[in-house]
């Protein structure tokens, strides 16, 4: 059952295959089996075989959706009431959240069943999943490495085949790299495009959930969940849902994909470099054209980033204050100390640092000159996107610098770690959609293809990866031991 799509697992359930709690017994058995991956934070065994039988009465009523009944996980950054929500954080190991996010009500309301909650490197900042409170998730293609981050637990669990499909979240590049480094596909939607309410925020201005499955087609039903106005969110965008599965296998005689020069510089590794040239050349064998684009400010991305998220973080993370709700340290002397040391002691150092970073960036004398510094970068980024998807329909290049590199191996030089992300994080300053698919191996671990579409175009990326994935076969293929 657990190697199934879920288009397969929707029509097995519909013709009495087998059912919901079937199912669900059967992914539990396996994240249970394979537990040293360390993927979950919380298995919420009890809640998943109840929502399972409901979704057997739905499914037996006729009263059901594409996916009633079909377990998955939610990366532990999203609310789920009554529970235990903790961003990966010891700041919330004890936080128990009183309402659900829009996204998760959303897979409640389509009758699917919660496995549990998925690790992910502390408060989403990370590209490796080890900030986590929780400890270092590994890569099932080769449990020594990391799987990525920061929902590397989303894309280990469902390289694992733990759970059939699983959500991600995507400031940086945390859906897309992942699912690079586990060979699974994400797709990062148009900022706006999927609720941000109850999901925990890290920098609000480029955060956005969205899909983590096995191939696009996957992705597409995960994506018509989640996707949607929400007047919970402010920055939510009010535009109707295309049926992001009806154009999956629309043609693509005639599509214009543009390289950007600068992703393919002397700097990207030469085997990186020609199995993404490898996947390109499938595209044109597809009917696409390739043409060469230049965007000069792309080398400016990864600082004015980590201007931008450090400040917007330093501003969500100060609710944290040990009084209202989460750690609280043990008898403060006064409310000073009650601070400090609740946050001292319950943020780990990466966390910590974006704070001190962020703060800086923010006072008084230095705001100008890196804080709105950066965002005038930001805007040059996004002109540049704007210029470029105008001449393609769309932008391919690679998603990370190498494939899955060893745990521990970056961790102590925070600069080298942040470069893990050198190809994802313009898009999130110009807030556009990117999908990462499976495109090849290198030395026995995957390597991902990123492909950038116009804002709102999530159907014509899921149509591109799509067809990619009908004449390819890496999605396809299973990590030892997980088969
Ligand atoms: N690695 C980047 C960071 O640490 C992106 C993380 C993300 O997308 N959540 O900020």
């Amino acid at each position: 059952m657990h190697n199934k799509t879920l288009t397969e697992l929707a029509a097995g359930l519909r013709s009495k295959q087998f059912s919901s709690v079937e199912l669900t017994h059967a992914f539990l058995a396996r994240i249970k089996q394979h537990q040293s991956l360390n993927s979950f934070v919380t298995v919420t065994e009890a809640l998943a075989l109840q929502q399972a039988q409901q979704a057997d009465q739905r499914l037996a009523s006729g009263d059901s959706s594409a996916l009633t009944g079909i377990p998955i996980a939610q990366k532990d950054i999203f609310c789920t009431q009554g529970v235990k929500t903790t961003c990966g954080s010891k700041m919330l190991d004890n936080f128990i959240a009183p309402y659900n996010a829009t996204v998760v009500d959303k897979f409640n309301q389509a009758g699917s069943v919660l496995l549990g909650k998925l690790n992910m490197d502390e408060f989403a900042m990370g590209s490796s999943n080890e900030t986590s409170f929780y400890g270092a998730t590994q890569n099932p293609w080769a449990t020594d490495c990391v799987p990525g981050g920061s929902s590397g637990g989303s894309a280990a669990a469902v390289a694992a085949r733990l759970a059939p499909a699983v959500t991600g979240t995507d400031t940086g590049g945390s859906i897309r790299q992942p699912a690079a480094l586990c060979g699974i596909t994400g797709l990062k939607p148009t900022y706006g495009r999927v609720s941000r309410y109850g999901m925990i925020a890290y920098a609000s201005s480029l955060d956005q959930g969205g899909p983590m499955a096995r191939s696009a087609e996957d992705a597409a039903l995960l994506m018509q969940v989640m996707a949607g106005f929400d007047p919970k969110d402010s920055t939510s965008v009010d535009q109707s849902i295309p049926d992001y599965s009806a154009s999956l296998n629309d043609s693509l005689q005639g599509l214009k994909i543009g390289l950007p020069k600068q992703f393919f510089s002397a700097d990207l590794d030469s085997q990186m470099a020609s199995t993404i040239q490898a996947a390109i050349a499938e595209y044109q064998k597809l009917g696409a054209e390739v043409v060469e684009v230049s965007m000069p400010t792309l080398d400016l991305a990864i600082p004015a980033y980590y201007v931008i998220a450090s400040a917007e973080c330093s501003s969500n993370l100060s609710r944290y204050d040990g009084v209202r709700f989460g750690y609280r340290c043990q008898n403060p002397a006064d409310l000073t100390d009650l601070y400090t040391r609740s946050r001292g002691e319950a943020f780990g150092a990466e966390v910590k640092r974006r704070i001190l970073m962020g703060t800086y960036a923010l006072s008084a004398g230095y705001y100008d000159a890196y804080y709105l510094k950066a965002q005038q970068v930001r805007r040059l980024i996004s002109d540049d996107f704007k210029r470029a998807l105008s001449e393609v329909d769309v932008l391919m290049g690679p998603v990370t610098p190498s494939p899955a590199f060893k745990i521990g191996e970056k961790t102590g030089d925070p600069i080298q770690m942040y470069l893990s992300d050198i190809y994802t994080i313009a898009i999130n300053l110009a807030g556009l959609p990117a999908l990462s698919i499976p495109a090849g191996f290198i030395d026995q671990k995957p390597v991902g293809l990123q492909v950038i579409g116009n804002y709102f175009s999530e159907a014509k990326l899921l149509n591109i990866g799509h067809r990619y994935q009908q004449v390819t076969h890496w999605h396809q293929q299973v990590p030892k031991g997980f088969e």
